[in-house]
């Protein structure tokens, strides 16, 4: 379970979080909407340990996660442009997380690489540098060694931006299913209403660095708290 209570993050005079409150279950997939520079990505990056709060506590499963390195703490994160290594395979790119991320084995590693290449589809894909695939298959490879580390947090920030309407459904489609697979804690942050409204079993709403509204995508849509819910979300007047 994450924690997160007060977190407030300044840029010098920008404030980029004014307090934010977030409880996330185990198991549960939160999405996070909201309109560019709402705060998203600081969110995001600070749950990861990339970014440290002004204010405020982190705690998952009850333990403080302030001053924990990215890599102890139990996330992983899928960033908006793949951020995989050029020069490695698909295999290499999920091996390399696994041995120096989790301290797996060569031949564990391997093995965990190719397990969840095949769960995504792409086992066929396994030798190929990221300059030999399409968008689509970068990014299910960038999902892929998000996954692969079994992880009990993934943190998705705009995982599928880029990628044509159709593509983005059936990715997404596939993302939630392997998510639920795997029991994994998830935060999915995207721009788009119709996708977080089809991703998360809640949906938070962020404006100006602050969470407007956390609920059931139903709720927000039917019981907006602000008018800023109502218009981002397109609820009925
Ligand atoms: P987008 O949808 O465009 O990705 P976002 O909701 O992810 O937006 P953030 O990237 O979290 O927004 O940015 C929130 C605010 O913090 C913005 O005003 C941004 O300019 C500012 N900000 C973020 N990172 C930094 C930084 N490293 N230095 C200075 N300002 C920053
Ligand atoms: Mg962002």
């Amino acid at each position: 379970q994450v924690d997160a209570v007060g977190i407030g993050r300044d840029f010098g005079s920008v404030r980029a979080l004014a307090g934010v409150d977030l409880t996330i279950a185990a198991g549960e997939i939160v999405a996070l909407l909201g309109p560019s520079g709402s705060g998203k990505s600081t969110l995001l990056r600070i749950l990861a340990g990339l970014e440290q709060p002004t204010t405020g506590e982190l705690r998952f499963d009850g333990r403080s996660q302030l001053g924990v390195p990215p890599h102890q703490r139990d996330v992983s994160m899928v960033f908006q442009h793949y951020a995989l290594y050029p020069h490695l395979s698909a295999q290499d790119n999920l091996v390399l997380a696994l041995r120096y991320g989790r301290g797996m084995s060569r031949a564990a590693a391997r093995a965990r690489a190719d397990e969840t290449l095949r769960m995504l589809g792409i086992a066929e894909l396994a030798r190929r540098r990221p300059a030999q695939m399409s968008g689509g298959q970068r990014q299910r490879v960038a999902i892929g060694r998000a996954l692969a580390t079994r992880a009990r947090v993934v943190l998705l920030d705009e995982p599928m931006s880029g990628l044509d309407a159709k593509l983005r459904v059936e990715l997404r489609v596939e993302i939630v299913d392997l998510l639920r697979q795997l029991g994994t804690t998830a935060v999915f942050v995207t721009h788009d209403q119709a996708e977080a409204m089809a991703v998360g079993d809640r949906v938070a709403v962020m404006n100006q660095g602050a969470i407007e509204q956390i609920a059931t995508p139903d709720e927000i849509y039917d019981l907006p708290a602000t008018r800023f819910v109502a218009t981002f979300v397109g609820s009925p007047p």
